[in-house]
């Protein structure tokens, strides 16, 4: 078998004393559409949080594709091709959908290389913003989009960058029935396309209905790992996490 994509190993993330991850291994294969799932303060946003160098763990490893995260910063870690989007979209509402997605692309650039680049649209944003179905949108202001644009229009802005793992932080969150479908496409395209996927996520609808893969987390640490129906199966799962 290959090599994985990513393998945590031993991770530990402390705040003020408090183990909020706590010795945590975790393997991701290519091309996976994993989920994270588990009860709030489970521990699952620190542990995307350590994996994109937002926080700093106390031990243990991140390897991926062979390279060590531990110690990068967290735009180096975009560039090692690492990418990720949060639970509340972060998007410049002045700038058009266009531009937002320009911007980001940028940041991807070295400053050398970003200096020698031509103003002009990239195939790879372009491609980006068709992905999402953003494109007829392309000129709207981002501030005019609807909750759930805004979270495809987040996603583009991390695809452009050329992830070929994207972190997601529960992307159906406030969204209608009908752009949690879309959405479960677009996430099913993108892994189709090479680029492995880790979705946090609460929605056990949405779960059951795209995930390859699912990761439990309790306490700071892998509950159980499996398939939808291994993992609903699982008494401590059942105890802990859905409390029957
Ligand atoms: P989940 O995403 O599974 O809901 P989190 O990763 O957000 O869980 O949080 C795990 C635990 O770590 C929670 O108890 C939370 O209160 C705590 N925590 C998260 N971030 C911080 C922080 N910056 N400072 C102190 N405690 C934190």
């Amino acid at each position: 078998m290959s090599e994985p994509l990513l393998t945590v190993r031993g991770l530990k993330v402390v705040f003020d004393g408090f183990h909020a991850i706590d010795g945590l291994d975790l393997t991701v294969e290519r091309n996976e559409i994993r989920f994270l799932i588990g009860p709030n303060g489970a521990g699952k946003t620190t542990l995307v949080d350590a994996i994109t160098g937002l926080v700093k763990p106390a031990a243990g490893s991140i390897v991926f594709e062979g390279n060590e995260l531990v110690r990068r910063r967290e735009h180096q870690i975009v560039r090692s091709g690492v990418g990720r989007t949060f639970q509340t979209p972060t998007v410049f509402e002045q700038l058009s959908v266009l531009e937002n997605v320009d911007v980001a692309a940028s940041f991807r650039l070295a400053l050398p290389k970003l200096l020698r680049a031509r103003r002009g649209t990239t195939p790879e944003v372009t491609a980006a913003l068709e992905a999402v179905g953003l494109d007829a949108l392309a000129d709207a202001p981002a501030g005019t989009l609807s909750h759930g644009q805004r979270q495809w229009l987040e996603v583009a802005m991390v695809l452009c960058q050329g992830p070929r793992l994207l972190l997601l932080d529960e992307p159906v969150a406030g969204m209608t029935g009908e752009e949690r479908t879309r959405t479960g496409e677009l996430v099913q395209r993108i892994a189709g396309e090479g680029t492995t996927v880790l979705v946090i996520e609460h929605d056990m609808d949405f779960v059951r209905r795209f995930a390859t893969r699912v990761t439990v987390m309790h306490e700071g640490r892998i509950l159980t790992e499996g398939t939808v129906s291994e993992v609903q199966q699982d008494e401590t799962v059942r105890e802990v996490y859905l409390g029957r």
